[in-house]
């Protein structure tokens, strides 16, 4: 038996068959051709050839594991049409004379290596996705197509990296688990394992001699046992067939209530990116929505969607919830999520800067849009819209107005529109702290704890480095939690908690003792926190 420790990148155990994956080498044609025009027309059509797998892949992520993972293959789409690699490929062709296969391996390389050497975590990650784009240019050039072939029996998959279209091409009923040798936690692969649910461990270097051998995974420890002796098989085997026990009961507790044994109640909802999530919310039986990012319908695309585009997906939601609460928030842009047809400049300081409702007061027309969008879709449900990154009585004012202007206008033109909660989000110090004049203001409150961490320890969310100050559970951001909910419902408001740490079970207690109204969670942290509410005296 070898035991090898890795990094936990998604919890949950797999035992089974090691498939060693690995990609196909294509070979690149002579480096120098004779024929820039056939060369450049040869790279123009696998463009093309690229551009319909992407979208195959796209559609296929689509229903597989919701829109936020789908939209990789979007952005590969983008990245496939970039004009700088594209002028790049063009220099080597007609200069000197290369293949279309040597001028695209030697500019993906180049590209490759720019995006690594980025400071910012996110963009060095982007390094792989480069890397996957050019080398499907390069199989299509070279005719070597890989193929991700896994036999009958479900196998744990084990591969130096794997691209996103590589995993999301994996047949998802075969797959047991991932282990990788490269990729953070934040990669598109590990994203998608969580979304798929199944076990991932990252840190482990294997060669193909692993394949066909037995392994343990243990996506709680981050140990991988190769060969395991049979002890540590009959150790594990139990340790599955509870979790899958586990599983069973939590789906058991679909149609309960989320009640103490003391009779207290407390609503759970779903937190969504867009509506390939939907499936989840159900499947996981969310009370409604609590958060519904509607900035992701902006990101990953090249210009603004337009009202109707908006309406359509707002409408889809409400309608799939079928009369349960749906709180769509509105754009939350800057600091992380840029979009470049936004045109911001850059900042010093971006978390501090310029974004979400900022941004929405100056771009009124931005705004409004939304909110036409929004209103007209609120005939068709129960629908609630939540305004991000509030620091004033004088912002809710204004955004007030700006939505009384929008339903005049949408009266006047003769179109129905539902009853609409309006709320904010707490999620800066000042929030939190005049919440006894913003509950004067506005319908409800939802607590960003993410942002709120953030803002009040001065810790940026994005900095690895700073992970050991980054502490949701500080005294200072469990009072001020406290202190929203007690100012809340001293204006007869509700109040509920959106950011990850509503999610924190070992919090569920204190968050009931509080008098926390709501907490929305991921869709698969429902079922485990109705157990713990069931559980509370
Ligand atoms: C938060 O800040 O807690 C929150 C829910 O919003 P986001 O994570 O999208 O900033
Ligand atoms: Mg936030």
């Amino acid at each position: 038996m070898e035991i090898y420790q890795g990094r936990a990148v998604y919890q949950g155990i797999a035992i089974g068959t090691v498939f060693f994956y690995e990609k196909g080498q294509q070979a690149i044609r002579a480096e120098k051709t004779g024929n820039p025009k056939r060369e450049w027309e040869r790279y123009e059509e696998a463009k093309r050839v690229a551009a319909g797998e992407l979208e195959e892949l796209y559609q296929k992520a689509l229903l597989e594991v919701g829109e936020q993972e789908a939209q990789i293959f979007a952005v590969h789409e983008v990245m496939l049409r970039d004009e700088a690699f594209d002028e790049s490929v063009k220099q080597l062709i007609e200069q000197a004379m290369a293949s279309a296969e040597y001028a695209v391996s030697v500019t993906g390389g180049q590209f490759v290596k720019l995006f690594e050497a980025m400071d910012d975590e996110y963009l060095r990650a982007r390094g792989a996705d480069v890397k996957d784009v050019s080398d499907r240019l390069l199989e299509i050039l070279s005719g070597t197509r890989r193929s991700i072939e896994m036999g009958d029996e479900p196998v744990i998959v084990v591969a130096k990296d794997l691209t996103p279209s590589e995993t999301v091409q994996m047949d998802k009923k075969k797959l047991l688990g991932f282990v990788t040798e490269l990729g953070s936690s934040t990669s598109h692969t590990a994203i998608l394992a969580r979304t798929m649910n199944i076990p991932a461990l990252t840190g482990i270097a294997a060669d193909a001699s692993w394949d066909g051998k037995m392994a343990v995974l243990d996506g709680n420890t981050g140990t991988l046992y190769l060969e395991p002796e049979e002890s540590v098989l009959l150790t594990y085997r139990e340790l599955k067939r509870q979790e899958l026990q586990r599983r069973e009961q939590m789906l058991s507790l679909k149609g309960k209530e989320n009640v103490t044994k003391t009779g207290q109640r407390i609503e759970l909802y779903a937190n969504i990116a867009g509506i390939g999530d939907l499936p989840d919310v159900l499947e996981n039986d969310a009370g409604g929505i609590g958060l519904f990012r509607s900035e992701f319908l902006y990101l990953g695309r090249e210009d603004y969607p337009t009202e109707e585009e908006q309406f359509q997906v707002y409408k889809q939601a409400l309608e799939t919830m079928a009369g349960k609460k749906v709180i769509i928030r509105t754009l939350d842009i800057g600091a992380d999520k840029k979009v470049d047809y936004f045109q911001m400049e850059p900042e010093e300081n971006p978390a501090l800067g310029y974004r979400a409702i900022r941004i929405c007061l100056e771009r009124t027309e931005v705004f409004q849009t939304q909110l036409r969008a929004l209103f007209r879709a609120s005939a068709f449900g129960k629908l609630a819209i939540m305004y991000p990154m509030i620091t004033s009585v004088e912002e809710v004012r204004k955004i007030k107005e700006l939505s009384a202007l929008v339903q005049s206008q949408l009266t006047k033109e003769g179109i129905a529109t539902g009853d609409v909660e309006e709320g904010i989000m707490i999620e800066t110090p000042a929030a939190a702290i005049i919440s006894d004049l913003l509950a004067k203001e506005v319908d409800f409150f939802s607590i960003g704890t993410n942002d709120l961490t953030q803002y009040t320890l001065a810790v940026d969310r994005q900095n690895p480095k700073l992970e050991a100050y980054y502490n949701p559970h500080h005294e200072a951001v469990l009072r001020l939690i406290g202190m929203v909910v007690e100012n809340a419902h001293k204006e007869g408001i509700w109040a509920g908690i959106c950011g990850e740490l509503g999610a924190d079970t070992t919090l569920t207690k204190t968050f009931l003792e509080m008098g926390v109204d709501e907490l929305s969670v991921s869709p698969a942290a429902i079922l485990p926190i109705r157990e713990i509410v069931r559980n509370t005296e």
